[in-house]
């Protein structure tokens, strides 16, 4: 039954024709200092993209931290539904519909170890660009006293490790290139911020 459920859920997605197809709209609610977008799942699988894929371009494009849980997507910070409507478009235009015959029919193939968008109904295929990051309209993303889920981008001159939120640098002390952690925020500085750890999550 749920098998023909989801079935019968999809079918509204089909995708044959450039008018039938309608990107979902962003189911967005606020939990605390975090944006949930709670059909982040179901808008992976109408795409038809790897969550993963998708949940990794909404990072970079909103400059923040965050993941996925369970059919949801979780956000630092505060984003507006339009706010992430607009990226969920700009990975539509980038990573599905084909520029050709603006049809969503494609896939993605690595050729060279250059992503490409092969369309399935016309055969055209072209290169994904490379985007630069470019933060949404958010506010509150960062604050004293409060722990975030970072991931440690790069070190210091003293060795601390550094994390990227939108236009701060959070400094953490002991902590490695490459790792996940929990830390709380001590002090802000401009956008310069400091932080403690908290506990490790792992590797990224
Ligand atoms: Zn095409």
């Amino acid at each position: 039954m749920e098998g023909l459920d989801r079935a019968l859920k999809r079918m509204p997605a089909t995708r044959n024709a450039k008018e039938r197809f309608v990107i979902p709209s962003p189911k967005v609610f606020y939990e605390g200092k975090t944006t949930v977008l709670d059909n982040f799942a179901g808008i992976a699988d109408i795409l038809d993209r790897d969550p993963d894929h998708l949940m990794k371009f909404l990072l970079q494009e909103m400059g923040t931290a965050g993941k996925i849980e369970g059919h949801r997507g979780v956000f630092q910070g505060r984003f507006s539904e339009e706010a992430i409507a607009r990226q969920i478009e700009s990975y539509f235009d980038e990573y599905v519909v084909c520029s050709e015959c603006k049809l969503p029919d494609t896939h993605l193939i690595k050729s060279d170890r250059v992503l490409m968008l092969k369309c399935d109904a016309c055969g055209a295929h072209r290169p994904v660009k490379k985007r630069k990051a470019k933060a949404a309209v958010q506010k509150d993303l960062i604050e004293e006293g409060e722990t975030y889920e970072l991931r440690i981008e790069s070190v210091g001159n003293r060795g601390d490790g550094i994390a990227k939120v939108d236009k701060f640098l959070i400094f953490i002390p002991g902590t490695v290139k490459g790792e996940v952690v929990r830390a709380k925020v001590k002090k802000i500085n401009g956008t310069l911020a400091f932080a403690e750890l908290v506990e490790r999550k792992g590797k990224a």
